[in-house]
């Protein structure tokens, strides 16, 4: 296997746990203040249909523990040797809840015998001290508990195009206070947001790097069934997709985050401008092609098929090699 040019957040786990460690996802039904609150429901962000991601098991109409045994059925056929599982607290804000909410649903997961940890995905305004306390202690119990705050974009201004409803500087808050209770620190980061050019994607990996995070997903911006970025778009079905790709760049999507060559491109740019510390863990995110807007854009193989995701970490890592270049090759910003 060709050396690594990127620091890899899954050779960490196996170096570290001397295996892979398998997410199952779980909704505990949650929700979250752009859905479900009484000063600011305006209906999610722009790109979000939480309903594209989730897995078939996965569903709050059934137990915690009913979701974790169908997830560990749907996952033992894949990867048989996996024998240790996190739940993955995945849709919406988990821990957009009282403390106690959170005690019940997490501890739940944690009883079931194959889990020995939790990710807890959520946004940088639903977390505080007390819960932050919490989850520290869950990590001193348990082999791995980490949180995954979704960052989107390092832009008050696109921030507020898409609705999220919070800031960068809450962002950097909520990652910095997480960092002093030692809990590990993922993040979520969407590459081609509109309004966002290159040059300003690219100035996102220094801000990045400021950050204590420990590892980082990237994700491509994708346009999903039943989102306002759809609304947005609206374009008829035979479009061609050159008029797909017209109507991102409409709406203030770049030129090169609508094409996969041209976004496996962008993200060796940022990846260049991005600390070494941080570990990589997702270059890319795939829905299921029948909630995709722009079925006309979906990255092809050279043989025509779709492309999987885990096809995409060898072709980020095919052109660091092809510039002689690896993470954090230009990141003289950096004063430590
Ligand atoms: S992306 Fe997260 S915060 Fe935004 S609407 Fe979806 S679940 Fe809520």
């Amino acid at each position: 296997m060709s050396e690594l040019l990127y620091n890899s957040y899954a050779a960490y786990i196996r170096q570290r746990f001397g295996q892979r460690l398998q997410k199952v996802s779980v909704d505990a039904g949650f929700s979250c203040p752009n859905r479900n609150s009484v000063d600011r429901s305006i209906g999610g962000c722009a790109f979000c249909n939480n309903r594209a991601f989730n897995p078939s098991y996965c569903s709050p109409t059934k137990s915690i523990t009913q979701q974790i045994d169908e997830g560990i059925e749907f996952h033992c056929h894949r990867y048989p040797d996996t024998k240790i599982y996190l739940a993955y607290f995945q849709p919406y804000s988990n821990t957009f809840a009282p403390l106690e909410t959170l005690k019940v649903r997490y501890e739940e997961a944690l009883s079931h015998p194959d889990v020995k940890g939790l990710i807890i995905g959520t946004r940088p305004d639903c977390i505080d001290a007390q819960k932050l306390e919490y989850i520290a202690q869950l990590a001193e119990k348990h082999l791995f508990v980490a949180i995954e705050y979704g960052i989107e974009s390092c832009y008050d201004s696109t921030l507020n195009a898409i609705g999220r409803g919070h800031t960068f500087e809450a962002t950097r808050h909520a990652i910095e206070l997480t960092h002093c209770f030692d809990i590990h620190c993922g993040a979520h980061l969407v590459i081609g947001l509109p309004g966002e050019n290159s040059a300003m994607i690219l100035d996102e990996a220094e801000a990045i790097s400021n950050l204590p995070i420990d590892s980082l997903k990237l994700h491509q911006l994708q346009i999903i069934k039943g989102t306002r970025l759809s609304e947005a778009i609206n374009l008829r079905i035979e479009a061609t997709p050159e008029e797909a790709r017209d109507a991102l760049r409409q709406i203030g999507v770049c030129d090169e985050a609508t094409t996969c060559e041209g976004y496996l491109n962008l993200v060796c740019d940022f990846l260049e401008r991005l600390d070494g510390r941080i570990m990589l863990e997702r270059f890319a995110g795939e829905v299921p092609p029948r909630f995709q807007a722009l079925p006309q854009l979906a990255w092809r193989r050279a043989d025509g098929r779709l492309m999987r995701n885990e096809e995409v970490p060898a072709l980020v890592n095919r052109e660091l090699a092809k510039r002689n270049s690896r993470q954090g090759a230009k990141t003289q910003f950096l004063t430590k």
